[in-house]
């Protein structure tokens, strides 16, 4: 490169560069420095630098002069780009803000090629200030918006998470390696998008939406953005049809309706996981897209659940989306909303979405790092004051849609984990204030055989008791009740050695109650299932069995009357669920008690 001084208007405060093959004539001087002068509104340098490589254009780099020292100083502002690789870069970019709107883009492509003329475009670039933890501080992109994806020289992609007076803040989507103090970077004027489609079902895929199952690229239909505002009231409509997760304890008690957030929180190694496995292992057949997004968990955990789901048939209608603790803290904090806008993506086609977000801890916690590396101020428990708003504005796109915007709906499924069960600390309150309700898990529970550990006392459904079949809402009868007279009972029971007998026997009942409750991992049951066992347990049926077999008498219940009562199972499905059907479960599983006493099964 051969740099060749035609200097204009000497010293002044903006200096620009010419870089082409030829030198031009004085003509074409004047009048870019009268351009220049326009636009800047201040006197200008520039300086013409032969650049061989533009034999088909050329290019101006505008930038100020800071302080007396002209060439220590200057920093680089914009640059005009007219040479050939320009040029096609803008083409690139027109093409792919084409695919980011409709589905169908071919038509539109060859549209958009025969009629593209280049235009003369004004290109912010910016300089990396610093760069590290998957973060660069960037000078120069005075222009740029807030979410705003950035490209780097060496093809990294960043998006603009902060915005200063002079510094732009930034977070890598790839390896920081490549990006270097001085590095330029240029603005792309779009948000963060999401590629989206039906084949994304049966796959594991990262936070940027890219396969990671080695079963071959994804082919998707549209490019959504992963930020995207919430459905207003108007096209929402009220939950009214229950999600069944198969699990006795949580159906009966705090069931869950499509479009609802309901919170699972617990500490750790309480179940959560498995809660949310399980319902999704019960979803089959049932025409919901489930999808798990993983974050910031072991890779061997996401393998073994990704197992699971294979193993029971389960990834056919389910969708990974995994940013594992190994993974650059953006990715972690992206996650959850590139999971978000697939759901809301068949969500809005009408379909009915089920998505869990496992978990918020971790996700609150990468982004706080995030936050402390920008040098956010930090609030309680060293949180970012937004980190509310970071999970309500994704728990809010969780809905059930009214008939007129397709009535499809998402139901999110947010877990949470607590230490030493305090639900006081920081992340939890939020997210509690912010769900439908919560299913809180107890370690004490958990460790003394009561599987799923959920704490009836604790646990709550806002919504979902409007979305019960009638016939659950029947056999699920006094339950509660009853269980909370034998949890203020257990109480005493820790004090008195001896006790009369009505209060022996209530104790007894709730204890078998309990029983009952209890449920191995990855065992859904079936609606009517569920209501013969309940209408079984609250007619005392299962007092006449040891607590230890009550569990081997649940399932034996229900073989037997597959076999000797197929007709109650009918009408039960049917919907025909009265005092007569109920008569018939509890003579049947009488039946049953004598033959389990007698036959010793
Ligand atoms: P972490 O905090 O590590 O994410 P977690 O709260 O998600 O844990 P899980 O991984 O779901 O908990 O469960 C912890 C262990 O308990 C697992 O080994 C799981 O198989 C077992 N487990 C959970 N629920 C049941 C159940 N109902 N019956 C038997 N075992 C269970
Ligand atoms: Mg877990």
């Amino acid at each position: 490169m051969k740099i060749n001084n035609i200097i204009y208007s000497k010293g002044a405060k903006i200096e620009a560069f010419l870089y082409s093959a030829e030198a031009p004539n004085d003509r074409q001087m004047q009048e870019l420095i009268s351009f220049l002068r326009k636009k800047y509104n201040s006197d200008v340098t520039l300086t013409w630098v032969e650049d061989v490589e533009l034999s088909d254009g050329f290019r101006i780099e505008v930038g100020r002069v800071e302080g007396d020292d002209p060439h220590s100083n200057w920093k680089l502002d914009s640059v005009y780009d007219w040479s050939l690789k320009g040029r096609l870069q803008q083409l690139k970019d027109d093409i792919a803000q084409l695919s980011a709107g409709g589905s169908n883009i071919i038509p539109l492509m060859k549209e958009t090629i025969k009629n593209w003329t280049p235009k003369a475009l004004e290109q912010e670039i910016g300089t990396v200030l610093a760069v590290g933890d998957g973060i660069a501080t960037i000078s120069g992109l005075n222009n740029a918006a807030y979410r705003e994806i950035v490209v780097f020289s060496s093809g990294v992609r960043g998006k603009v998470v902060e915005l200063n007076r002079d510094v732009t803040g930034c977070i890598l989507f790839d390896e920081d390696q490549s990006v270097a103090e001085g590095s330029t970077v240029r603005r792309t004027g779009r948000t963060a998008g999401m590629p989206v489609g039906d084949e994304f079902t049966g796959r594991v895929i990262n936070a940027l939406g890219s396969p990671i199952d080695g079963k071959g690229p994804i082919k998707a239909e549209d490019y959504l953005p992963i930020e995207s505002p919430a459905p207003g009231i108007i096209d929402r409509k009220p939950v009214s049809k229950p999600l069944e997760t198969g699990i006795l304890a949580i159906d009966s008690l705090f069931p869950i309706g499509h479009g609802q957030r309901e919170l699972i929180i617990g500490d750790r190694q309480t179940g959560k996981t498995t809660i949310a496995l399980d319902t999704i292992l019960n979803q089959k057949g049932k025409n919901v897209i489930c999808i798990y997004v993983a974050i910031g968990q072991k890779a061997s955990s996401v393998a073994h659940t990704v197992d699971i789901l294979r193993k029971h048939g389960a990834m056919e209608y389910s969708i990974v989306v995994n940013a594992s603790a190994s993974e650059p803290a953006p990715l972690q904090y992206i996650a959850p909303y590139a999971g978000c806008t697939l759901g809301e993506y068949f969500m809005r086609k009408g379909q009915r979405v089920l998505i869990v977000y496992d978990d918020l801890t971790k996700h609150a916690t990468a982004y706080r790092s995030l936050s402390l590396l920008l040098e956010r101020s930090p609030g309680r428990e060293a949180y970012p004051g937004d980190v509310f708003y970071l999970h309500s504005r994704l728990l809010e796109r969780s809905a059930q849609l009214s008939d007129e915007k397709g009535g499809g709906s998402m139901t999110a499924l947010p877990i949470v984990e607590t230490q030493a069960g305090n639900v006081s600390a920081y992340i939890p309150t939020n997210i509690i204030s912010i769900t439908d309700g919560q299913i809180f898990l107890e370690s004490e529970l958990f460790f003394s055989g009561q599987r799923p550990a959920v704490n009836i006392g604790l646990s709550v459904s806002r919504v979902g008791g409007d979305a019960q079949t009638e016939a659950m809402k029947r056999a699920v009868g006094t339950l509660r009740l009853e269980l909370a007279q034998y949890h203020e009972m257990e109480v005493f029971m820790q004090f008195a050695s001896d006790l009369d007998d009505t209060t022996r026997q209530q104790l007894d009942y709730g204890h078998s109650l309990m029983q009952v409750l209890r449920q191995e991992k990855h065992r859904p049951m079936k609606e009517y299932e569920q209501i013969i066992i309940l209408v079984a347990a609250l007619n005392r049926i299962m007092m006449g069995v040891p607590p230890e077999k009550i569990s081997g008498f649940k399932y034996g219940l229900l073989n037997y009357i597959e076999k000797e009562g197929s007709h109650i199972i009918r009408k039960i499905e049917n919907g025909e669920f009265d005092e007569k059907v109920k008569e018939e479960i509890i003579k049947i599983s009488q039946e049953y008690l004598n033959i389990f006493h007698g036959g010793g099964k």
